[in-house]
This record gives structure tokens, sequence and C-alpha cells, in this order.
């Protein structure tokens, strides 16, 4: 449990402690019309971690009510990304359409109670005769029907006789309310569509405000906890718990703030549209905000939890840095991952007094990360360097390997520049260097001071690898649109050069390639032949340059 208990959890507390309800049961309500983004793992945590917290339940339920956009696809990926977490729903999953008859059943009830009326307005007059903030709406002439024309046209709808838009159900309610959305909300509309679960069983599907109290109900929920925008239909939540008359223990909700997090965007039907417009490569792409993103990316999920935990939960609603995000991932792979090297812009150097080959016993981690391990390190006179790691003319306080100036091969021993090659067109080609045999890495008695030590490859063992190194999806830090994308977000590195050792174990690996960065091989595309990395995320500090 967090340390600081939240003011969820305190009313949880209070509630348990005034009797109220025997067990605590939450609900992770998505609508399965995406993949689930950062924002949904911050929900997940809250309800799944309330309900571990207090030996409860929290139900995944797929809030299915709006067929056209809705698919199997996204309750796979929703509950990938749950499951992925770390939480566990138990033995089934919940499906609002499973409740269709029950939830119909309650509008019969609230029509003979004369708390509902079948509307026959278009559209665009329902919305003007809502009224104003500043003025009170006006009652639909249909709210007159009698109970029995209410239940024949209900029933018709439900039949199939009308198009859609013909009709509505709404609740009678107030149309002066000071909170419009207590205005006759609707309950029920027509909409002929196949539904990915139900077929063609209905043609009028209920509206959220009607589902989702009576959904949570039906389940025995305790804490129906939501975000911020939907404070205004907690009176409609209560109005209709209420006047049908289902009592305690009933559900009543509480609202948290959304999470927001700079330089993207989060809403699903966002990211919809990165999809279908090919900007991204799938709702998995490495740059998505996605669960499913930052997983095949390489975050960890430890990383994503911490974070969640990190930024609280709060009532009102704020933008995250997504420094911060970054900050949990390298935070959790600093402690974690073994660190080896990689050049991503190949140097030749033949280093010309250098004989036959060795291996070098390379540590994976530095001192102060405590874990064990190493591997050989292969050397011999022809290696690679980084292209920037070399410089003919270097500016002031350049620390790498110049024609003046040694530098370290990292683990291994200190070479000197002794001549640089270039093409016809002046570009370098390669460093003939030399080596101090006496400069070994751990057992140096060369005397020698170098200021940098560089990662470096032996060429005969060295393998090709592809790296995409990712950048913010979008250039601006509130992005609005496509034209906020940041065309520089993706980099493919086709010819980066990694040791030995990053090949072995291909499965679910992460590591840090010194200097550059935290790398994943991506689960997808990674093979043998053609390995693949994605750069998690960057390093903080980097070591001497
Ligand atoms: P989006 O607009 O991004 O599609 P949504 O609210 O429509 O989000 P749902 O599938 O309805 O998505 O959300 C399921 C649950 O996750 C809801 O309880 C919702 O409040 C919560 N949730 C969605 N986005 C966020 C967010 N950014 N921060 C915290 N919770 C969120
Ligand atoms: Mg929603
Ligand atoms: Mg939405």
């Amino acid at each position: 449990m967090s340390e600081s208990k939240d003011f969820l959890r305190t009313i949880v507390e209070e509630d348990l402690k005034a009797g109220k309800y025997k067990e605590v049961i939450t609900r992770f309500p998505p609508e399965p019309n995406g993949f689930p983004h950062i924002g949904h793992a911050k929900s997940i945590c809250i309800n799944f971690g309330i309900a571990k917290d207090y030996n409860g339940h929290c139900n995944l339920r797929m809030d299915d009510t709006n067929p056209t956009k809705e698919d199997t696809k996204y309750v796979e990926a929703l509950k990938d990304a749950v499951q992925w977490l770390g939480f566990n729903w138990g033995e089934n999953v919940y499906f609002t359409s499973d409740y269709f008859s029950k939830i119909y059943d309650y509008a019969v009830k609230l029509i003979k109670m004369n708390k509902a009326y079948v509307d026959s307005l278009t559209e665009e007059e329902i919305r003007e005769y809502r009224g104003t903030v500043t003025q009170a709406g006006k009652r639909s002439i249909y709210a007159q029907r009698t109970v029995e024309e209410n239940l024949d046209l209900l029933e018709r709808m439900k039949n199939g006789e009308f198009k859609d838009g013909e009709h509505v159900l709404r609740a009678k309610i107030d149309m002066s309310a000071a909170n419009m959305k207590m205005r006759d909300p609707l309950l029920y509309r027509i909409r002929h569509a196949h539904h990915f679960r139900t077929g063609d069983d209905w043609c009028i599907y209920p509206m959220y405000d009607f589902a989702h109290c009576l959904s949570d109900y039906i389940e025995g929920v305790s804490h129906s906890i939501c975000t911020l925008e939907f404070e205004n239909n907690r009176d409609i939540y209560d109005w209709l718990l209420d006047t049908l008359e289902l009592k305690l223990p009933r559900p009543y909700q509480h609202e948290f703030a959304r999470l927001g997090i700079n330089y993207t965007v989060m809403s699903k039907r966002k990211l919809l549209d990165l999809v279908n417009g090919e900007y991204v490569s799938g709702w998995d792409d490495p740059r998505m905000p996605t669960i499913a993103g930052y997983k095949r990316r390489g975050y960890t999920k430890e990383s994503i939890l911490n974070f969640c935990d990190q930024i609280g939960i709060a009532k009102a609603n704020s933008m995250v840095d997504v420094a911060q995000l970054e900050f949990c991932i390298r935070d959790d792979l600093n402690q974690k991952v073994p660190r080896v090297l990689c050049v991503m812009d190949p140097l030749k150097v033949t280093i010309e007094n250098y004989e036959g080959s060795e291996e070098i016993d390379a540590p994976y981690y530095p001192h102060d990360v405590p874990k064990d391990g190493s591997r050989k390190l292969p050397f011999s006179k022809d290696i690679y360097i980084e292209r920037d790691d070399f410089m003919e003319n270097p500016p002031k306080g350049y620390f790498r390997l110049t024609p003046e100036q040694p530098v370290r091969l990292r683990h291994g021993y200190i070479i000197a520049c002794k001549e640089v090659i270039k093409n016809l067109d002046g570009k370098i080609i390669e460093i003939k260097a030399e080596y101090y045999p006496e400069s070994k890495s751990g057992s140096d008695t060369s005397g020698i001071k170098v200021n940098s030590a560089i990662q470096w490859v032996s060429a005969k063992e060295a393998k090709t690898v592809e790296l995409r190194v990712y950048d913010r999806l979008f250039k601006n830090e509130a992005p609005e649109g496509l034209e906020d994308l940041n065309p520089d977000s993706l980099k493919i590195i086709k010819n980066a050069l990694v040791e030995p050792a990053v090949i072995t174990d291909k499965i679910d690996e992460r590591f840090q390639f010194e200097r550059q960065g935290y790398f994943y091989a991506d689960p997808i595309d990674y093979t043998n032949e053609k390995p693949v990395f994605n750069k998690i995320v960057g390093l903080k500090d980097s070591w001497a340059k």
C-alpha cells in the first residue's frame, strides 16, 4: 500500500468502518474502442490497487454500449494490459452487454413509475430545448405521453420498427436543473448496428449514464471510481439508483483527476487517428503512449507502477511531465540491466602493434549496482569505435581520441592515434593506432593519463544490428493535432555493431548500451538474422566524455 493515504482510500476506510459494505468491490470499466493508454494504467492501478489493499475485488468490465466503435481486439488488448501490470480480475471478464436485458427491464420499470418517456424530438431540438447554463430548458411535448404509450413505443423501438434517431428514451427529471446533465438525460437511443458480442439482437443501446450505474449495481460494486469529467454525471447516477429504489449496499461514484502527459495525445480517438493514418506502425508502436507501446519499447511494468504511484491521486487535473515517466524507467533499469558495448556509427581502427586476440573479462554492472555477472569481451587488432569519438581538429574540452590525445577502450587498453586514413572525398575511413600493453583496465601500470573511455567492438566478432531510436511523438508540449507531430520521432540506424554478448539470449532482454542509452530487443521484429533493438530511454549521465 502507498505510504500516504489518498482521499479515495480515506473514503473506502470510512465506509468500511461505518459498516456500509461487507467487501470493497471496484471495477475498471474501459470501453473496448481502442488500446489502453498510460491514463488507463493509472485507473487500473487505482481500482485494482484499492481492491487489493482492502482484500476486496476489482472487476474488469468492458463498457460495450457503442457497437460501431468496439471490437474484440480491443478487449484482448485491455486484458493484456491489466495482466501485464500484474493485476488479476478473477474468473470472468464482465461486459455491460451481458446486462442489456436487465437494463431494459429497468427502463420499463422507470416508465411504469412515470419517470421516463419516449421523446421524438430531433437531435437538434433536444439540444435546443435543453437551454443553457443561464437559461432553463423546456420540456418536450412528448413528455406528456402516457405510460401505456411509452411502454408500447419502447417495445417497438426494441423490435426495430424505427430508424436511428427517430425516438429516444429519456429520464423525466428536471428541465430547469442547475446541473445541465439533469435536464432529462437520454437513457436509450436507436442504433441499427451489429454489436461484436450481441450481434443483431439489439437495435437500441443504453447510454453511458443509464448503463453505468446499473452495471455497477448489478455487479455489487461498492466504490465506482471515475475521472473528474463525470462529476456532473454523479447526480444522474444517484437519481437513477434512488428512483429505482436500488438500496444499500449500492455503489457510490467518486471522482479523481485524469492523468495528462505532455508531448503526447491521450484520447483513444486521437490515438486511433494516428494508427489509421499510418503515422505510427500500430497501437503498439513504441512511440505511442499506450501500454502496448511502452511494453514493446521495453518499459518494465515496475516503472509504470512506480510512475502511477509517484503521481498520486489528486482531485484537480494537471499535466505531468513525460520526463517523470522517463525518470521512472531509467531508475528501474539502472538497477537491473547489464551494461554492454555498442557502436552506432562505426569507424574502423587498426591497432598495428597488437598481435593475436584475447578475451577480456568485463563486468556487466558498475560498482554501485548490487548485481554480479560478467562476459568475455573479444579483443583483436581490428576494432570499431564510434565515429564521434575521434576528432582530427578537436575543440577545447574534447576528451576523446585525437591525433594528440590517447583514449581508453572501455574495459580494455589505452590506444593512441598514429595515422588518419581518408578517402578521396576527405572522409575519415580508418584510424591506424597503437596500444599500450601495460595499460589494460584493472592492471594499468602504464602511467598514461586519459580523460575518457569509449565504447568499441572487435570487428570479427561484432554483430550488425538495427537500432530504432525514438524521440517524442509530438514536438509541442500540448499538441493540438497531426500538424504538431515530430517528424524526427523515429530514427533508424541500420548498421550498428554490438559485442557478441548482446545477441546470445534475445527474449525479453534489456541492456544499457554504455553512453548510448537503454535498449530492448524488439519483441516482434527481432530475429537472429536481423536483430532489432528499440531505444527505451536515454541515460541521464554518461561516463566522462
Ligand atoms: P479516452 O478518452 O482516452 O478514450 P475514456 O475515458 O473514454 O478515455 P474509457 O475506456 O471509458 O476511456 O476509460 C476506462 C476508465 O479509465 C475510466 O474509468 C476512465 O475514467 C479511466 N481513464 C481514462 N483515461 C484516463 C486518464 N487519462 N487518466 C486516468 N484515468 C483515465
Ligand atoms: Mg468512456
Ligand atoms: Mg473516450
